[in-house]
């Protein structure tokens, strides 16, 4: 057999999910059990969503948590480039090289008749997916619409009967009826790929052996598969992993869990604890210990040993497991270099100390006046907030938009901060002065600390959002009822 080679294939969209490092090692593991690689490919090709700060954080948390790769955009290697917007126009050939096989096909709808096609779809009770009108086209109308410079996708075609039997390592054979895989788009309008040409394209090229993925992709599978067989190609084993859970089972999401590793990294943990939990999330060692290494995960890693039961990423347990490894793994001299490093380094505390040094008399002061950047969530309760002059639902309301508001802030810089919220006061009608003062307690637990937009900045995006989140949930989230409503009026301010 060849030798396995493995991948992590984010698209730089947002932060670094702990989902992409729960799966990277995974994908890590098997293949270094194996004597193989792992490596890194980035998959933006959806240029709209796609950053360079995004991938860049993606790339450092990865790195944080020690899971090397041996080929990728930063490091290089024989089957770059290792992003997908550098790759130039070989996913375009190699959609032109199915359109002449015949697997594939011009089709020239605007997203309006798509439209209305779904809308007839949904009255009629059909599946909503692109009905092929397409294929009844000549070859000659084709050609005078290209001609024309009429705008075009380009769609695979899909067997109409029968099913696909996708093979995976973990779930065995599933079954997925022909009738319910859309004709994707394989070739945009706009010349680029969508995920799923560029993903097979470029695990073919990387000669990629195991595609190890989140379970949201097994419907994706077919379309895979069909691909690889249209191209001649030899197809991946599958593996699709159980998807992260809240405590509750829900899908491990932001509103309940902190998910990105910038938040746990910011936080104080440990990268091995974090690490040895991520490994636990639906995996065991033989002998069940709770913790252990990333290299004795890699000495006694075995895929069967995933359990699909969705694994549930409760931050009580990492804690906990963090405190094993402080207390078992650090010597007091360790610790005191690795709390240097995390809280007590130059870049940070010179951040901090011009806040800090106009409101001191002693440093014996430092402490009260400084607390709070040293801190995880603070002990902020809706009493805190019994100061502020505030109506309780324009209070409710304010924390929670001023978080929708930084949720979707992109470059976390002081400036773009404060604009945005001046201007959220503004839209909300309510004195800027005024605004500001709930996120000075959210943020740093009191009215009167320093600059709650310098604070805000030194912080960082991951632990400013979770302190507002808490906010928001001691003051009364929306109800299920008010969601709705509270959502119209923001995207209209
Ligand atoms: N770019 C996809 C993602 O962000 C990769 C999925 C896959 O592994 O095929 O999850």
């Amino acid at each position: 057999m060849s030798e396995v080679r493995t991948r992590i294939a984010p698209s730089p969209t947002g932060d670094p999910h702990v989902g992409t490092a729960y799966i990277a090692l995974f994908n890590m593991a098997f293949a270094k059990k194996m004597g193989g690689e792992f490596i890194l490919r980035i998959e933006d090709t959806d240029q709209t969503r796609s950053t360079p700060e995004s991938e860049k954080m993606i790339l450092d948390a990865l790195r944080w948590l020690g899971l090397d790769w041996s080929e990728g955009p930063d490091v290089g290697g024989p089957h770059g480039p290792y992003r997908q917007s550098e790759r130039g126009d070989i996913y375009k050939d190699y959609a032109l090289e199915l359109v002449e096989k015949g697997h594939a096909f011009y089709a020239f709808e605007t997203p309006e008749e798509l439209d209305q096609m779904r809308v007839e779809q949904k009255e009629q009770g059909l599946a909503q997916k692109y009905d092929g009108r397409a294929l009844n086209l000549s070859q000659e109308e084709v050609q005078a619409k290209i001609d024309a410079g009429v705008p075009y996708v380009i769609r695979m075609k899909v067997p109409e009967e029968g099913t696909c039997v996708v093979q995976d390592m973990l779930r065995g054979e599933i079954e997925i009826d022909w009738a319910q895989v859309d004709m994707q788009v394989l070739l945009k309008a706009d010349g680029l790929p969508t995920y799923h040409l560029a993903n097979v394209v470029d695990d073919h090229l990387m000669k990629i052996t195991h595609v190890i993925r989140g379970e949201e992709w097994i419907n994706s599978a077919p379309k895979h598969i069909l691909l690889y067989q249209y191209f001649g190609w030899d197809i991946p084993t599958l593996c699709h992993m159980p998807l992260l859970r809240n405590p509750d089972k829900s899908k491990l999401s932001k509103r309940k869990n902190p998910t990105s590793i910038l938040y746990y990294q910011r936080m104080g943990f440990l990268p091995e604890a974090v690490i040895n939990y991520l490994g636990r999330m639906g995996w065991s060692m033989p002998d069940e210990s709770e913790k252990f290494t990333l290299s004795s995960m890699i000495d006694h890693f075995d895929i069967q040993r995933v359990s699909l039961g969705g694994p549930v990423f409760d931050v009580e347990k990492l804690k906990w497991l963090n405190g094993m490894w402080i207390r078992e793994d650090l010597s007091v001299a360790d610790f005191a270099q690795k709390f240097a490093e995390w809280g007590l380094n130059s870049e940070y505390v010179n951040a901090i100390l011009p806040l800090i040094i106009p409101r001191v008399e002693t440093f014996s002061d430092v402490a009260d006046v400084a607390g709070f950047f040293f801190k995880g969530q603070l002990d902020v309760t809706a009493e805190s907030f019994s100061d502020i002059k505030m109506e309780e639902e324009t209070l409710r309301k304010a924390l929670q938009f001023a978080l929708w508001k930084l949720e979707a802030l992109r470059s976390w810089e002081k400036d773009k901060i404060f604009t945005e919220m001046k201007s959220l006061a503004q839209a909300m009608e309510v004195k800027p002065k005024d605004f500001f003062a709930p996120l000075f307690v959210a943020v740093s637990g009191t009215t009167t600390s320093v600059s709650v937009f310098d604070s805000m900045t030194i912080l960082g995006p991951d632990m400013t959002r979770a302190r507002l989140r808490h906010a928001v949930n001691v003051v009364g989230g929306p109800s299920k009822k008010e969601t709705k409503r509270w959502e119209k009026e923001f995207a209209e301010l």
